[in-house]
Formats: structure tokens, sequence, C-alpha cells
């Protein structure tokens, strides 16, 4: 068993479509909705799917097939070290505690697995460090 997030678009024409009961009844994954945006422009899941490595690969055919685009959500949010200056202001932000103080370095270390994808880092940040990969 793996666990897999990824970020989940789809157009306005797929939102009545029930995507999220496919991947439980025909591909037998247990997922967790982390987060879910929907407006006139279409929707956004984020979304971890937990199942067999094919199990999972089928999901993202049948998702792929039916033109919901996929990003997996470790490649959303990047920090960059250069402009990191390790003030902390993201620390208190983030909802999930992707980041953390490494000691006695006192570097900020962020934890990409936990990240969500709201954006308020990329907001928050003073030196544009957190950026959308
Ligand atoms: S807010 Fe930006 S500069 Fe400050 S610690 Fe976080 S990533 Fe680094
Ligand atoms: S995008 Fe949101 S969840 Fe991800 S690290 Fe930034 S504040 Fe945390």
């Amino acid at each position: 068993m793996s666990v897999s997030r990824y970020m989940l678009y789809f157009s306005p024409d797929l939102i009545n479509e029930p995507i999220t009961y496919r991947m439980v009844k025909d591909f037998d994954l247990m997922i967790n909705i982390l987060r879910a945006e929907i407006d006139d422009t279409g929707g956004r899941l984020i979304i971890s799917f937990e199942g067999s490595p094919s199990q999972i690969k089928s999901a993202l055919k049948y998702l792929t097939d039916n033109k919901v685009q996929i990003q997996e959500l470790n490649e959303y949010v990047r920090k960059d070290a250069e402009k990191c200056t390790d003030c902390g202001a993201c620390i208190s932000i983030c909802p999930v505690s992707a980041f953390v103080v490494e000691k006695p370095s006192w570097k900020i270390v962020f934890l990409s697995d936990k990240c969500i994808a709201c954006g308020m880092c990329m907001d928050a940040c003073p030196t544009g460090a957190m950026k959308q990969g």
C-alpha cells in the first residue's frame, strides 16, 4: 500500500461527475480530500489516494481519460533556499505545520509531504522564497 497526494483540476462540465465515488468503488482506493474549491472556472481538489501502486495507476489513467488534469502535490509548492532568510513568518501561517525550525542551525525546513497547497506561505513570505513549482 502506498499513499500519493495530488491536485486535480476539473473543468466546469466535470463538476457534477462522481469522480471521488469512482475512485473508491471502481479502484478500491481509500481517499482523503484535503481541500476542495469550486468556482465558475472549474474545480480544484487536493486529495490523497491510498492503495496499491497498480490501483493508483489505474485511477490516474481513468482521471486523465476523463480530462481531469493531475499534478503531484509535492511538485506544487517549492522553497527557494537562496531567497529564504529563515525569518519564520511561514511557520505560524501554515495550517498543516509544513515548516519546522531545525536546531541548532535555526534554519526553516519545508516539509513538502505535509503541504496541502493553500498558497498562504507564498503570500506571506517577505522574500518570495515560496513559489508555485
Ligand atoms: S517566510 Fe519565506 S523567508 Fe521567511 S522562513 Fe519562510 S520561506 Fe524563509
Ligand atoms: S502552501 Fe499552505 S500548506 Fe503548503 S506549505 Fe504553504 S502555507 Fe503550508
